[in-house]
């Protein structure tokens, strides 16, 4: 049995949902929910309230930036926005944020919230 301490949070964006996932080499998680790709959030990852839409498009505008969700308490940077509308100038003023760990992919982008913009 694979120790808890492995389990990383996967976020289903569709679903708005969070998931405690063993990480595996070669290896997609689904959503037991809708079947789809489970992406992996990170070990300080705490999710919305799937009713909480804005959060959710928020979590996910960072995802799609690079951002992963780890503890940075260690590292002198700023904190993540707490507002979908804080994001777009965090990202562009905190190109090399610690936690920026991947690369873009914009295939992740949330779609824009009705109502807004
Ligand atoms: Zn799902």
């Amino acid at each position: 049995m694979p120790s808890p301490q492995y389990l990383i949070a996967h976020a289903c964006f569709d679903c708005r949902k969070s998931f405690k996932v063993t990480p595996r080499p070669d290896f997609t998680a689904t959503c037991p929910s809708c079947g789809g790709q489970l992406h992996e959030m990170g070990r300080s990852f705490k999710a919305p309230p799937a009713k909480d839409t804005e959060q959710w498009a928020k979590v996910q505008a960072l995802y799609s930036a690079g951002f992963r969700f780890f503890s940075y308490r260690s590292v002198d940077a700023p904190p993540l926005p707490a507002k979908l509308s804080e994001v777009e100038a965090f990202i562009h003023n905190n190109p090399a944020h610690p936690l920026r760990v991947a690369a873009p992919n914009n295939s992740f982008k949330p779609k824009p919230l009705r109502g807004s913009a």
